[in-house]
C-alpha cells in the first residue's frame, strides 16, 4: 500500500491569509463587497467568499458600489488613481512582499534606472509593479527582450516576480550582466522573491525527491502553484489538481510514496480533502 506524505509547508501564506481576513471583515461589515479581479487565484476560496457576498468584477467600469477591494497582487498607481477619480474608495489587500517590489521599482525608476522584471508580463502582480516603474521598464522571462532594447539602457535595475524560483532568477541575472555590462554601465539587482514561496518550493522539492508521485493542489491560474508543479515534475510524476475529485486511480497504481503539496492560495481544507481521497483510494485498492 503506498504511503502518503504532506509537504512540510502547505496552507495559506501570510499574504493570502491577511487578504482573506481583510476581505471577510469588509464584506461582513457592508453586507457584501466587490473585488477588482480575483483576490486570490483559487476557485474554491472564491466560492467560499461568494457565500458572504464577495463578488468579482474585472473592470472598474463594472463596479456598482462605492468601495472596491484590490488583490494581494497589488495594482499600478494609474489604476488606483482612475478608481479614485470615480469616487470609489479602494481597500488594498496588497501583500507586503509585493509592495516591497513595487517600492523597489519606483525607487529605481526615480533614480533613472530602466527596470527589468523577471516575470510573466500578463500576471496582475507584474502589471502593477511595472506601473510603479512609470513606463521605464519591461517584464520578461527571456533575456532576448533585453537584447532587443534599442538603445540598451546604461543604468539597469533587475527585480523578480515574487513567486519565481531563486536559481532561475540568478541565471537570468547572469545573462543580463553578460548582455548589459558594457562601458560605464550600472546594474542594480534587488531580490524581491517572496520567502514564503521559497520555503514552500524547498519543502516540495525535498518531498518530490523521495516520492514517485506528487500532487500539487491549487488554482490553475495561480503562479506559485504552477511553479511548484513545474519544479516537482523534474523529480517525480506530477499532477496539478484543483480538487480531490480530479485524482485518477491510475496515477497511484504501483507507487510507494505519494507526496502532496499546495500553492500559497490553497486552503488547508482542500489539501486535507486530497489526502482523505488518496487514503480511500489506496485502501480500496
Ligand atoms: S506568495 Fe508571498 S508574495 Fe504572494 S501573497 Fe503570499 S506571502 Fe505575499
Amino acid at each position: 500500500m503506498p504511503r502518503i506524505e504532506k509537504a512540510a509547508r502547505t496552507g495559506f501564506c501570510f499574504g493570502v491569509r491577511r487578504a482573506i481576513n481583510m476581505l471577510e471583515k469588509v464584506a461582513r461589515e457592508r453586507g457584501g463587497v466587490e473585488t477588482l479581479g480575483a483576490v486570490v487565484h483559487n476557485q474554491q476560496v472564491l466560492q467560499k467568499l461568494a457565500e458572504i457576498g464577495v463578488s468579482v468584477v474585472n473592470d472598474i467600469d463594472d463596479v456598482k458600489g462605492d468601495v472596491v477591494v484590490t488583490s494581494s497582487h497589488g495594482v499600478s498607481p494609474d489604476l488606483e488613481e482612475s478608481i479614485k477619480a470615480r469616487n470609489i474608495d479602494v481597500v488594498s489587500t496588497i501583500c507586503r512582499s509585493v509592495r516591497r517590489a513595487q517600492v523597489a521599482a519606483k525607487r529605481l525608476a526615480d533614480a533613472g534606472f530602466f527596470v527589468i522584471i523577471y516575470g510573466d508580463g500578463n500576471h496582475p502582480e507584474i502589471k502593477g509593479i511595472l506601473g510603479w516603474a512609470k513606463g521605464q521598464g519591461v517584464a520578461t522571462l527571456n533575456e532576448k527582450a533585453v537584447v532587443a532594447l534599442d538603445p540598451l539602457p546604461r543604468r539597469i535595475g533587475i527585480l523578480s516576480q515574487t513567486t519565481q524560483v531563486p536559481a532561475h532568477f540568478a541565471e537570468f541575472v547572469k545573462k543580463i550582466i553578460d548582455i548589459a555590462l558594457v562601458k560605464d554601465a550600472e546594474i542594480r539587482i534587488i531580490d524581491t522573491i517572496c520567502h514564503d514561496s521559497q520555503e514552500r518550493q524547498t519543502a516540495a522539492l525535498e518531498l518530490a525527491r523521495r516520492a514517485d508521485l506528487m500532487l500539487v493542489v491549487g488554482g490553475r491560474s495561480s503562479a506559485n502553484t504552477n511553479r511548484l508543479a513545474e519544479l516537482c515534475s523534474h523529480l517525480a510524476e506530477t499532477y496539478l489538481i484543483e480538487t480531490a475529485d480530479e485524482i485518477q486511480p491510475l496515477w497511484i497504481e504501483g507507487k510507494d510514496l505519494i507526496g502532496v503539496t499546495a500553492g500559497a492560495s490553497t486552503a488547508e481544507e482542500s489539501v486535507d480533502e486530497v489526502i482523505k481521497k488518496l487514503q480511500e483510494l489506496t485502501h480500496d485498492g
